[in-house]
């Protein structure tokens, strides 16, 4: 093992373990060290120990740098490895098989920290045979949200790279979409035009979080009820133990969802797993569509969907009624709006 790849796996998993974007800063700044560094040089100063005397090294940077170059699995690595590593109950199994993708997921482009490519290569390590790029919208400027003129130049650049994953002999897709914000008065943060090109579209609340229950339930069922809108995000938009579920009419929500074909996401985020058990036991009784999404801002957070799988499973959502469990052929014949 390389030292670049001691150091990437590290960063993979810290993103795993949702570490403190300051941990992972000291080993993303090493990488950048070890890249531009003369290895040569590097494989003198770690005999000698002194790699410390390189400006963006640390104590723990310099020994995993260390143990690569000779040639045994880090420490630090092992350990976090270990650490990080996401349960799948055996219940659970059966679901994470059956998954095919992955349908909210970030890039540098908005504010994820991994480039589309990086993603990707994750993606398909994990097996999928398809990954939905879902950047934020325009509205959502704290995550650096696309606008149209953004979107459009991603969708060339998708473009490009769906011909080099090709040309490389990948069986892998990458599919166009964007997370949309759903305005406060319930439309999307996107034109009509530009939603209907996008394979996959999810909408999702960012703000106004704590509206009034019967606004926020005819803010959800307006963007649930729009032809271009696939999945809806995070549904109740909390963050465990920070930040309570938004109130709305949960009958009339899932009614809307059933009706007008929007799948219900179960996002995968540790700290979101939204929604809660009670609302996904609604959403079987209406007979809903799930996704089941990592919403990864990081290569190591694909690996999330387990623990949406265990959710899944524990509450027993019918397998069949999984959208990313369909070849990417099938779900983009069900996301595209006649
Ligand atoms: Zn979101
Ligand atoms: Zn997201």
């Amino acid at each position: 093992m390389t030292p670049e790849a001691a150091l990437l796996r590290v960063i993979h998993c810290l993103d795993r373990a949702l570490a403190s974007p300051y941990k992972t800063r000291a080993f993303v700044r090493a990488l950048d060290v070890v890249r531009s560094a003369d290895p040569v040089e590097l494989a003198e100063r770690a005999r000698d120990e002194r790699l410390g005397e390189l400006e963006g090294i640390g104590d723990a940077t310099a020994s995993v740098i260390t143990e690569a170059l000779a040639g045994v699995v880090p420490s630090y690595l092992s350990k976090i490895e270990a650490e990080s590593e996401i349960e799948l109950t055996a219940e659970a199994a059966p679901y994470r098989d059956a998954l095919r993708g992955d349908c909210h997921l970030h890039s540098t482009w908005s504010d994820g920290g991994a480039e589309i490519e990086a993603m990707a290569a994750t993606a398909i390590d994990l097996g999928h045979e398809y990954m939905v790029l879902t950047d934020h919208s325009a509205r959502l400027t704290v995550a650096h949200g696309l606008n149209e003129e953004r979107l459009a130049n991603q969708l060339v650049e998708i473009e490009r790279i769906n011909g080099d994953i090709a040309a490389a002999g990948q069986d892998f897709r990458i599919l166009t979409g964007m997370e949309v914000d759903i305005n406060e008065d319930g439309s999307l943060d996107l034109s009509d035009e530009m939603l209907g090109e996008l394979d996959v579209v999810v909408a999702s609340v960012h703000s106004k979080l704590r509206m009034d229950s019967k606004q926020m339930t005819q803010r959800m069922v307006m963007a649930i009820a729009n032809p271009h809108v696939d999945i809806l995000g995070h549904m109740t938009g909390r963050k465990i133990g920070k930040r309570p579920e938004s109130t709305f009419d949960a009958d009339y929500v899932m009614a809307a969802c059933a009706q007008f074909g929007t799948a219900v996401e179960l996002n995968c985020r540790p700290e979101r797993l939204d929604p809660p058990r009670e609302l996904i036991d609604l959403a079987i009784e209406y007979d809903c569509w799930f996704s089941i999404d990592s919403d990864a801002h990081a290569t190591g957070q694909l690996e999330w969907q387990p623990l949406g799988c265990n959710r899944a499973a524990e509450r027993g959502v019918p397998i069949d009624r999984i959208i990313n469990t369909w070849p990417a052929s099938e779900l983009t014949d069900w996301t595209t709006t006649p």
